[in-house]
């Protein structure tokens, strides 16, 4: 028991300088150290017993990739980009640089959704999919996730949270299709527990 604790405390340490190495940015002279984030969840989730989410995280990433991606292409093709676009000047440097991070939450997520059903093991409960699952999935995201959403927005809009951190995500004046995503690591740690609301799975 205790060697078991010890080896979840040696992971969960392991991946938070990860985490910290890659809201460096730029900054980190390992940038390619963000991605080993996804061995050391698998290896998270055999330790503390949640392998059973693990083809559903990697299914869900691989999607999040795909439209993160797919929305970056559609942005580059002019006649799909023209009509709608609004600024028609490019990103300053300094933006692309900031928005080094915008995959945080992406290779995060799957972490946080482990970590999360670790700790609450009793709702770690399966359903059949159904409507009336599904109808009760909106439920709980509508009247407890998106009300915490608002209330954690409005803070980051005071002023000294603001100054201290949010603007880097409203700096992106000239929006690119990730800078939705881009956020400083506390915030992205924010939201990923506000998202990470279990609704049975
Ligand atoms: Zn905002």
């Amino acid at each position: 028991m205790a060697f078991a604790a010890l080896q979840v405390s040696v992971t969960v340490i392991v991946l938070t300088a990860l985490m910290f190495n890659m809201f460096r940015g730029s900054q980190s002279s390992t940038w390619w150290g963000r991605y080993l984030v996804y061995p050391a969840t698998y290896v998270l989730a055999v330790q503390v017993g949640a392998t059973h989410m693990l083809p559903m995280l990697i299914a869900g990433t691989l999607l999040r990739y795909l439209v993160n991606l797919l929305f970056t292409a559609l942005s580059k093709l002019d006649t799909f980009a023209e009509p709608v676009r609004i600024h028609r000047t490019n990103p300053p440097a300094e933006q692309h640089e900031r928005e080094l991070d915008w995959d945080g939450p992406v290779i995060l997520s799957p972490t946080a959704f482990v970590l999360v059903d670790a700790v609450t093991p009793w709702l770690r409960t399966t359903v059949p999919l159904s409507w009336s699952n599904i109808a009760v999935c909106f439920l709980a995201h509508y009247l407890v996730v998106e009300p915490l959403y608002y209330l954690f927005h409005r803070w980051l809009h005071t002023p000294a949270v603001y100054k201290a951190s949010h603007v880097h995500h409203h700096s992106s004046v000239v929006t690119e299709a990730i800078s939705g995503t881009s956020h400083p690591m506390l915030e992205t740690l924010g939201y990923l527990a506000n998202f990470s609301f279990p609704c049975g799975s």
